[in-house]
């Protein structure tokens, strides 16, 4: 990520930082490599992810450790491990890069970073709400609200999906033929994962195949019920996908994904629902967990088409300095600046060179003003202003204190 992109990055992990500390979230910070075993565990063994995309590696131990490839795991082992899960409600978000062996296209990265948030202790529908405010909010900062649309869809609870299994491998059975290697293996292992297939060949009999939603009990109706209505009344619009079943095992009850159609089919920007089974799976107290996991490339490549975004300047001020007692003077005289401005961006001509030479760099900074300084100027007590992108304006020289009191105004 060169210095050219790192801007626009800034600017979304600004915005994202804000909207999360707008609900009361906090961040935590989990290690990148974890042991192997807890993503076995946890993401589950017949998932994309376990059996072909994670790094891993045997340490000088013998132990076998895996470079992490989601956040949810590792967030959970370290609350569990720290007994945070204990008769508490936690609102936590965490961001940084994931690994998978994947191959490498637009939006499908080997290394790729994610915003992770997750939940801890609450059941209700309004916290899986909650999640979905949020999103809808960065979206909306983010400037990309029309470019992405909400799928939800509900898993049921364990004992549910046990009986919508049994109705889903009996269908499947039927049209083996139609089944791919692929499928064939998850009929055995983990059939609900055929309908996440991506094979365009199968999309006639996943289509035809038992439905989900007829299968889900009163309780879990009512769940998913509320959270429509929340956002009927908020006015956050959502399409029912009752195929919407996710990588991950872990899910139960709400899983939600955003999608865009401008980014081919790396189209999920966004992914997340609620994992209460998860907790006792990892060896804790049952317990209640919803959270999300949002694609940052994804989003940046939906951000790059946008023409309105103002980014930070890297440069506001360029100070160039020509002979020794210049260099000296200039040199004292920028920090003095930077005293009186701490939000402002001044760079310091350093390495010598011509007013002219000095001045070309000036103008590739990208800076607003240049800060004139020669021996002359020095002598006379005087500094020389010259705006870099007017060339109406004259070069002007004044006081020291009088071009703070030019910057002020500027700023
Ligand atoms: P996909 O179906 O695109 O492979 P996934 O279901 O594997 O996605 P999740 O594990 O739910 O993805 O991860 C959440 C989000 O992280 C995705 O929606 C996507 O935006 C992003 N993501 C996942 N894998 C990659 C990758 N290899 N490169 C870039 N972003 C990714
Ligand atoms: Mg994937």
């Amino acid at each position: 990520m060169l210095p050219e992109q790192t801007p626009l990055w800034q600017y979304a992990e600004q915005i994202i930082r804000d909207v999360l500390g707008a609900y009361g979230y906090s961040e935590i910070r989990l290690p990148i490599v974890e042991k192997t075993e807890l993503f076995k565990r946890s993401i589950g063994e017949v998932t994309d992810i376990v059996e072909k995309e994670m790094y891993t590696f045997d340490d000088r131990n013998g132990d076998s450790l895996t470079l992490r490839p989601e956040g949810t795991a590792g967030c959970l082992r370290a609350c569990l491990e720290h007994g945070l899960l204990h008769n508490q409600v936690h609102r936590l978000w965490y961001y940084g890069p994931m690994y998978r062996h994947e191959r490498p296209q637009k939006g499908r990265y080997r290394q790729f970073f994610q915003l992770g948030v997750e939940t801890y202790g609450m059941s209700g529908p309004d916290i899986d709400a909650e999640l979905i405010l949020i999103i809808d909010r960065l979206w909306k900062k983010l400037g990309i609200r029309d470019k992405v649309r909400l799928q939800l869809n509900s898993l049921g609870t364990i004992t549910e999906r046990m009986v919508y299994r049994e109705s889903l491998v009996a269908y499947f059975q039927e049209h083996l033929d139609q089944l791919d290697e692929d499928s064939l293996r998850r009929l055995e292992t983990n059939p609900l994962r055929i309908l996440d297939t991506k094979n365009p060949a199968m999309k006639q009999v996943v289509a035809n195949a038992p439905d989900l939603m007829d299968y889900l009990g009163d309780e879990t109706r009512q769940h998913f019920k509320a959270i429509t209505t929340i956002l009927d009344d908020l006015g956050i619009g959502y399409e029912i996908n009752s195929r919407l079943v996710r990588g991950l095992d872990y899910y139960s009850k709400t899983v939600f994904e955003w999608v865009t159609d401008e980014l081919g089919s790396q189209g999920t920007v966004c992914a997340g629902g609620r994992y209460d089974g998860l907790i006792e799976q990892l060896g804790g107290k049952p317990n209640h967990a919803a959270g999300f996991a949002m694609g940052m490339e994804r989003l940046l490549a939906l951000m790059e088409t946008l023409d309105n975004i103002q980014l930070a300047r890297p440069v506001d001020v360029y100070m160039i300095r020509v002979g020794e007692k210049a260099e000296q003077e200039g040199l004292r005289f920028s920090e003095t600046i930077r005293n009186e401005f701490p939000g402002l961006k001044l760079q310091v001509n350093c390495g010598g060179g011509s007013f002219k030479s000095q001045f070309k760099k000036a103008d590739k900074s990208g800076a607003e003003f240049a800060i004139i300084l020669g021996d002359d100027e020095v002598d006379r007590g005087q500094v020389s202003i010259k705006s870099l992108r007017n060339n109406e304006q004259e070069q002007q020289d004044m006081s020291q204190q009088q071009a703070i009191k030019f910057l002020q105004d500027y700023l």
